[in-house]
């Protein structure tokens, strides 16, 4: 029996985990489910999974979910905060972790948990994004299994050599393909993107998703993140990681070998896949997602990305290019700037101009320590703020 601590189990990823292992009640029990501020999803879940922990990021969420629980005669014990997070993730009692948080609020429990040479089942992309190097090295100090939950990157893992050891060119892969559905813009007028909402953004054509991820997916910054994950993943070299735009989303990712041969991975697009793919490793379970209907498909259609329309994919290429804590700074500064999207305060098109203004104006350094890391992920959520600002007045001028 393995137990489970999952990191996030109140988004979508979350439910998508809890969802596999309700299927397999003789395999996994939840030892511990957080969450940021969702109490009465918190209760639920804590009534159908009886974790032994439940963690609320905001204390007074957590006041409010101690009481709840008390009432229904639950035993979870309730903690608060990064402590509490941190605590549940490195756990002496708990195997698998499955960082599930969303942006840089997920990096330090999934260290945690790192450090205690876990098994890390990584959907939280950003994390890694902003750690590169430290995280993969902190994962072979400590002996942690690290399964990537991302479907594009657990696709390539499928398809990579059973013995991969970090060195394409010893394996003869030639360069990996990930596959990007393109979003809901991928067809849309050029001109017709600065006046599309928050709405239309998150409305996503074949995955159910976050906010925050499915803005990224509408900008193809998160395709920018998965090309930086993937290099620190595999050990890739960033021209050795190309992107194909797929509307289909049946091909989650593929590796090419220099034999001339193209590995791929199909399915259906839903994250219990990889999910039940990342917990059973090396074995396979059931994992709740139907037969793909090759037949009903039809067809399977493949296009450059246009950096024109996706110009946050560019700056995550260059960012790597540039290395150190600039991966941080990218990923900070998207942050912000899909918030005040989310917020209404600025345009669509103004996340790209944000990111694009804070990359050349932060201070990068060489990614040495954690605590550099989050200095410059702080230099650059204070300048994307400012950016935002400058940007907010020109934006509700022109609204009213
Ligand atoms: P989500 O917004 O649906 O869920 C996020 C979870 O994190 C929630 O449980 C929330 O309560 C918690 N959380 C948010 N902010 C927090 C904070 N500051 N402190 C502690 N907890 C916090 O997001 P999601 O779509 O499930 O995505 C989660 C992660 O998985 C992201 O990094 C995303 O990029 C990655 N991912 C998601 C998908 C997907 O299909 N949803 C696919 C691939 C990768
Ligand atoms: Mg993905």
């Amino acid at each position: 029996m393995k137990k489970i601590t999952i990191l996030g189990s109140t988004g979508s990823i979350g439910v998508s985990t809890l969802d596999v292992i309700s299927r397999h009640p003789d395999r996994y029990s939840v030892f511990a489910l957080t969450a940021h501020s969702q109490v009465e999803r918190m209760v639920e879940q804590c009534r159908r999974f009886q974790p032994t922990y439940a963690v609320m990021a905001d204390a007074s969420a957590a006041e409010k979910l101690r009481g709840k629980l008390q009432a229904q005669g639950s035993d979870a014990m309730v903690l608060s905060g990064m402590e509490g997070l941190n605590e549940v993730a490195a756990h002496a009692e708990v195997d698998f972790v499955m960082a599930a948080i969303v942006g840089a609020a997920g990096l330090l429990p999934t260290m945690a948990a790192v450090k205690q040479g876990k098994r890390i089942l990584l959907a939280n992309k950003e994390a890694l994004v902003m750690s590169g190097q430290i995280f993969i090295d902190a994962v072979r100090t400590h002996g942690a299994e690290l399964l990537p939950i991302d479907s594009e990157h657990n696709a390539v893992f499928q398809c990579m050599p059973e013995q991969y050891n970090g060195n394409l060119r010893a394996h003869g892969v030639k360069r990996i393909i990930l596959t990007a559905s393109g979003g809901p813009f991928r067809d849309a007028p050029l001109e017709s993107l600065t006046s599309v909402t928050p709405a239309q953004a998150c409305a996503h054509p074949n995955w159910e998703m976050g906010k925050k991820i499915s803005v990224d997916s509408a900008t193809m910054m998160n395709k920018g993140l998965e090309v930086i994950e993937a290099c620190w993943l595999f050990n890739a070299a960033v021209e050795q990681v190309s992107v194909a735009m797929h509307p289909q989303s049946i091909i989650h990712s593929m590796v090419e070998y220099d034999d001339g041969s193209i590995l791929a991975q199909m399915g259906q697009p839903d994250m219990r896949t990889p999910i039940a793919h990342a917990l059973a490793w090396p074995e396979r379970v059931v994992s709740g997602v139907g037969s793909l209907d090759l037949f009903s498909m039809g067809k399977l259609e493949f296009k450059q990305p246009d950096m024109q329309r996706f110009p946050c994919l560019q700056l995550a290429y260059d960012a790597m290019h540039t290395g150190g804590t600039q991966t941080a700074i990218l990923n900070a500064a998207n942050e912000v700037a899909v918030e005040a999207f989310l917020q209404g305060k600025i345009a669509f098109t103004d996340i790209s101009t944000i990111i694009a203004r804070v990359l050349s104006s932060a201070t990068h350094h060489a990614a040495t320590s954690l605590e550099l890391i989050l200095d410059d992920d702080r230099q650059a959520r204070g300048l994307a703020a400012e950016f935002v600002n400058s940007i907010n007045k020109t934006f509700r001028r022109q609204a009213r």
